[in-house]
């Protein structure tokens, strides 16, 4: 046994087949999850030119205000105690009006529903239709009432939907428009988009419309003319780029553009699609000169261990990513991975490196203590647990520099190096236990009471 868990969750810790995955959360434990709400905020976030309104209490809306380490504008009808009981209805009506006065020029509103406005069940659909009439633009109902779904990751395919039916479906027929493609599920952290973006220029390419890091009411109204999609994130973008398939007749291509060989091996495939064999040379030439710009780094990384605990389509994508860097993974998990996430995840990692669906802190803290790995990957929940015990954490999606395409890679490499070999992990209460046993802890510890009493401090 890898670690010990509930015997309910034995199932969803799979050292060499797939987890156990898409069930609700066992009751009582504390998952690293979020809501339906948060997922569908997840997708839907990044789009600017639209009123993003919580139908719910205002705690609601404090929380999802911020998605991807950014704050965004969003109101609330702010539902209390009153409207719980005798109906929001009217309430929401009057916040429509409210935000597009206070914000003219914007092209839709976005009304996303919460647990409380799914209890009160009044007819919010209705409620949209009619303000959209009244107002003369979209009024969309996000019908994501945290309770709704397993995950977040359902709250990612209620935001899907909702833009397909109201915005991409509803865009403007055409010719195809030649070069020019869609990427799905790319959300642009940390410049991201840009460099795919820069890539995929030099093989000739225009991007209409990335769902949804750079989506707009007319970008996404242009999306159906593209001549490919580019799927970058798995479930949600998949499920996006299968739709339009069947609807517009638009093909589609999963990439990934995390790690050198896979932009490598991302920019061939859409460089084939589009007929451009000879592109391939420079792809090559660019693949190297990344590599050598991140020899450096690579050689304080080689044979350290990692373990990555995050969202659940970069999974597979960002473990190759840290085998190219000559990492070995030690655990590879995910709070709302579905099988297809985890099947990705096994064809990189291969048989042998344990794979967990929505663990709970104790078993993760378990595994980091038993397991000790170099670096710990994931979002900002974990972080404070590793710090606790004395690991380097690196966040992801990353908080500093992009980490898609060639430049990408290499600022993975001097992050994630930077990381390992930082000084101050030396000084971690764990660390000095292990490595230097107790005479170092003392000495630890005299240093800390020593800083105390300089600096008049109570604790470091
Ligand atoms: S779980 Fe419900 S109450 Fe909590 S933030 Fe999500 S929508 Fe709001």
């Amino acid at each position: 046994m890898l670690i010990e868990t509930m015997p309910e969750r034995a199932g969803h810790l799979e050292p060499a087949n797939l987890p156990a995955c898409e069930r609700r959360t066992l009751p009582g434990v504390i998952s690293q999850r979020a809501c339906l709400l948060y997922g569908a905020r997840w997708m839907l976030a990044a789009i600017r030119d639209a009123v993003h309104l919580i139908h719910g209490p205002v705690g609601c809306a404090y929380y999802s205000q911020t998605v991807r380490q950014k704050i965004y504008k969003v109101f609330s009808t702010d539902l209390g105690e009153k409207e719980i009981i005798f109906g929001g209805g009217e309430k929401l009506e009057e916040a429509i009006r409210e935000a597009v006065s206070l914000f003219p020029r914007s092209s839709a509103v976005l009304v996303y529903t919460t647990c409380a406005a799914g209890l009160i069940g009044e007819d919010v659909e209705a409620i949209c239709k009619q303000a959209a009439a009244a107002l003369g633009l979209p009024v969309v109902p996000v019908n994501c009432p945290g309770f709704g779904g397993v995950s977040q990751g359902d709250g990612h395919d209620v935001a899907a939907a909702a833009l397909l039916e109201h915005f991409i479906g509803r865009g403007s027929a055409g010719t195809p428009l030649e070069n020019s493609v869609n990427i799905l599920g790319e959300f642009d952290v940390q410049g991201d988009l840009k460099e795919i973006e820069q890539l995929l220029q030099r093989l000739g390419l225009n991007i209409i419309c990335a769902v949804s890091g750079r989506a707009t009411m007319e970008n996404m109204a242009r999306a159906r003319r593209a001549r490919l999609n580019i799927v970058h994130c798995g479930r949600t973008g998949r499920w996006l780029a299968r739709r339009m398939e069947e609807r517009f007749g638009i093909p589609w291509r999963k990439v990934s553009f995390f790690g050198l060989d896979a932009t490598a091996a991302a920019l061939q495939a859409i460089a084939a699609f589009f007929n451009r064999p000879e592109e391939a040379a420079w792809v090559e030439k660019e693949a190297e000169a990344a590599r050598q710009r991140a020899l450096p780094y690579l050689g304080r990384l080689a044979g350290k261990r990692v373990a990555l605990f995050f969202g659940a389509s970069r999974m597979g994508s960002m473990a190759g990513a840290f085998r190219e860097l000559g990492m070995e993974v030690v655990l590879c998990g995910s709070q709302f991975g579905c099988q297809e996430d985890y099947t990705d995840s096994r064809r990189c990692l291969g048989r042998g490196t344990p794979l967990i669906d929505d663990a709970h802190q104790r078993e993760l803290e378990e595994f980091w203590h038993r397991y000790r790995p170099d670096l710990l990957v994931g979002g900002t929940r974990e972080r404070f647990v590793a710090h606790k015990i004395g690991l380097p954490f690196l966040v992801f999606p990353q908080e500093t520099s992009p980490y898609a395409g060639f430049n990408g890679f290499v600022h993975l490499a001097r992050e994630a190096a930077a990381l390992v070999g930082a000084p101050v992990w030396r000084l971690s209460k764990n660390e000095l236990l292990r490595e230097e046993g107790e005479e170092k802890m003392a000495e630890y510890v005299r240093c800390v009471e020593r800083g105390k009493k300089e600096n008049g401090r109570s604790s470091l």
